[in-house]
């Protein structure tokens, strides 16, 4: 049987196949070699217990990626959650955040919520789209803009992640009513594990649509990170037919500098380079060893 991960817990490895979910060991798994099972995992296993729903896994299928933290295998895409306010958000933040993933060679979305909350959608998410990131602007309280995010989800393995108090769980209520019914079955067996006050959820769509909810942010990591390679997950700063005086220019202190020109004519988003020079900086200052 193939089937995939949907959580892993204490040992246990449960398994969604053909709308049943199997609790299952993964013995001789690691005996054979040392890959751990992950989240996402699509894994060959063997039903022990067809009645009791208990199996054990056998293989795990070659992984399209996996990611370290949170712990997760075959994503398409991180959809980074935020919202206006409430909390607001933390750009700087944010942007460390988008280059920790692109750094892990993940692709990333942005997914503003509480849209009710502020009737007009701030500048930043403008700067955001031109900095090449796709955004969508939902309301999990009013509904607003949840087509826009089902048509992104379709046909993708999308990992949620965020901040707490954006919206998450509200957001997966809103898009998957019924999900509670998917989940139910595990959380009762879960039950045991209780040490955790809140899991990853992962809710499956439909075949080729999956998507993971994880807890919290995921750890924001720039290590390997070059002060001069920053410039390059600011794709807007590189604006055609605009040209710095130095080819190598750092945007911070050269003269004839085409990006600081363009903070003064509005082509360039202020808080996107005033978060840049800040990351620069904290780059510059990393002590070495
Ligand atoms: P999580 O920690 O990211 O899972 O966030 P929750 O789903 O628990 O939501 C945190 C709080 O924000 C709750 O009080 C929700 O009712 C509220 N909330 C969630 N979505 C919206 C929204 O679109 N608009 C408003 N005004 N409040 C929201
Ligand atoms: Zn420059």
């Amino acid at each position: 049987m193939e089937g995939k991960i949907i959580k892993g817990i204490a040992g246990f490895y449960y398994v969604l196949y053909g709308g049943d979910i199997y609790e299952c060991r993964a013995k001789g798994l690691f005996r054979r070699n040392d890959i751990k099972p992950l989240v996402g995992d699509n894994a060959e296993f063997e039903i022990l217990d067809a009645a009791g729903k208990n199996g054990n896994i056998i293989n795990i299928l070659p992984r399209k990626n996996e990611l370290l933290r949170p712990a997760a295998a075959n994503i398409d895409i991180i959809l980074t959650v935020l919202s206006f306010f409430k909390p607001k958000p933390q750009l700087c933040m944010l942007d460390k955040y988008l280059i920790s993933i692109k750094l892990q060679g993940f692709d990333a979305a942005i997914l503003w919520n509480k849209n009710d909350l502020s009737p007009d959608i701030p500048d930043y998410v403008k700067a955001y789209k031109r900095a090449g990131y796709e955004n969508i602007v939902i309301s999990a309280s009013d509904g607003y803009g949840m087509e826009d995010l089902r048509a992104f989800l379709k046909g993708k393995t999308t990992l949620f992640a965020g901040p707490s108090g954006v919206g998450k769980s509200s957001i997966t209520n809103r898009l998957f009513p019924m999900a509670d019914m998917q989940t139910g079955e595990i959380s009762r067996k879960i039950e045991r594990g209780k040490h955790t006050t809140r899991h990853s959820q992962v809710f499956i769509v439909d075949k080729t649509t999956c998507i993971f909810d994880t807890p919290g942010f995921t750890s924001v990591s720039l290590e390997g990170l070059e002060k001069e390679s920053l410039r390059e997950y600011y794709p807007e700063f590189t604006k055609p037919g605009k040209k710095c005086r130095f080819a190598l220019c750092s945007h911070i202190s050269e003269p004839g500098c085409a990006v600081k020109q363009a903070l003064d004519d509005n082509t360039v988003s202020r808080l996107r380079y005033d978060n840049y020079v800040k990351i620069y900086n904290e780059l510059a200052n990393k002590r070495r060893y």
